[in-house]
């Protein structure tokens, strides 16, 4: 399995720019996710690597060789699309093999890959039925078979998943992950989903607007953003506005709505200087109800609104004036107007620049 480098890559559709100079590694045996809404650049910056889009700018490099000029089949990029691609005329048999013949490898080499393919995916049994005859997670199996039969230097997902149930996409996830660490395959992977990329990937690329707004793994990406966007598209949050009074002892602490905050200034992606103006993250479930009106970070809230979700309540506040959310669990029914002291762990607060993602944009795109 071979490093993937991808430098400079720009792409436009006539004037408007998709990719604005877009760099990234893949490591060797990694995970890599491409996160971001619709419409960002995530499928053409994956058909560029294919050779199925041709970039503007930029090259793409492979285990140390330059094939931004080569043509899709002599790269050796397999790709799992979202529709599958399958010939529907053919079983799936013939379909995970088509590739190989086109290879030109000898039969009975041939005929070993396929069954191998067939049991890593759970196929086997299948072996001979007509494509058209699957059901779509099988044949997503399929596709991915197909995919991996041919042995390429990294493997390429675009939006694997999405035409999957819910429940079968949790499944599937688990298998892809599974099925690439065990082969220690080089994966770049394409989602909008954030649950698939945070259960699935070592890292992830958070995209806007054709550009890599930040890139790291799933846990730290959750809870030390850095920046607004990257934040909340990755989960629910609060935002309070904070100015620094102070900083004392590795914490920071900020004068918000809420009152004094302590924040441990560990691991931020940014150091606040005295009477700086930052945005705070607060998450959910990071809120704790029902503490000690003396314990460190606490405040009063009222409660508007409270959504049981079976695992979890989902909990809307009032705080001074500010709309909190806390996620509960095992915790009383709650009724609006009820009174909880809340609070907030200092490690548990990410400190933001405000408005910082707009100039990274703007930065990066120059
Ligand atoms: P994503 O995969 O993040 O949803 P895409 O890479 O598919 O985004 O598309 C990025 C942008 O480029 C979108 O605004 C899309 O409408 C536009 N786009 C994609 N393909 C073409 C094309 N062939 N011609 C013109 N515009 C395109």
């Amino acid at each position: 399995m071979a490093m993937l480098e991808i430098r400079g890559v720009s792409k436009a559709y006539g004037r408007t720019p998709v990719l604005r100079g877009v760099d990234l590694s893949v490591e060797p045996g990694e995970l890599m996710f491409l996160l971001g809404p619709s419409g960002c650049g995530k499928s053409t910056l994956l058909r560029i690597v294919a050779g199925l889009i041709r970039q503007d700018a930029g090259s793409v490099v492979l285990g140390g060789r330059d094939i931004s000029a080569l043509p899709p089949e002599s790269r050796n990029t397999p790709m799992v699309f979202q529709n599958y691609a399958l010939w529907p005329h053919l079983n799936v048999a013939e379909n995970i093999e088509f590739g190989l013949k086109i290879k030109k490898l000898p039969r009975e080499e041939i005929r070993k890959t396929v069954d191998e393919m067939l049991g890593v995916v759970g196929m086997t049994e299948f072996k001979k039925r007509k494509v058209n005859e699957l059901s779509g997670g099988q044949q997503q199996r399929v596709a991915l078979a197909r995919a991996l039969a041919l042995n390429g230097d990294i493997l390429l997902l675009d939006e694997p998943l999405s035409n999957l149930d819910a429940r079968l996409r949790d499944l599937m996830r688990t298998e892809i992950r599974r099925i690439c660490k065990e082969r220690n395959l080089t994966a770049l992977y394409v989602t909008h989903d954030r649950r698939e990329a945070l259960s699935v990937g070592d890292r992830i690329a958070v995209m806007k607007d054709g550009v890599v707004l930040q890139l790291d793994s799933p846990r730290a990406l959750y809870s030390r953003p850095a920046n607004k966007f990257t934040a909340a598209f990755l989960g629910d949050a609060d935002f309070p506005e904070a100015k620094c009074l102070r900083i004392e002892n590795g914490v920071a602490v900020f004068g918000t709505q809420l009152g004094e905050l302590r924040v441990r200034l560990d691991g931020q992606p940014v150091r606040p200087a005295q009477n700086d103006i930052c945005t705070l993250m607060i998450r959910p479930e990071a809120v704790r109800t029902d503490v000690d009106p003396a314990s460190v970070n606490s405040f009063p809230c009222v409660v508007r609104d409270s959504v049981f979700l079976g695992e979890t309540t989902g909990l809307t506040m009032d705080a001074s004036g500010f709309t909190l959310h806390a996620s509960e669990s095992a915790a009383p029914e709650r009724r609006p107007g009820d009174t909880i002291t809340c609070s907030v762990p200092p490690d548990a607060v990410a400190i933001l620049p405000p408005d910082l993602h707009d100039v990274n944009v703007e930065q990066t795109a120059r």
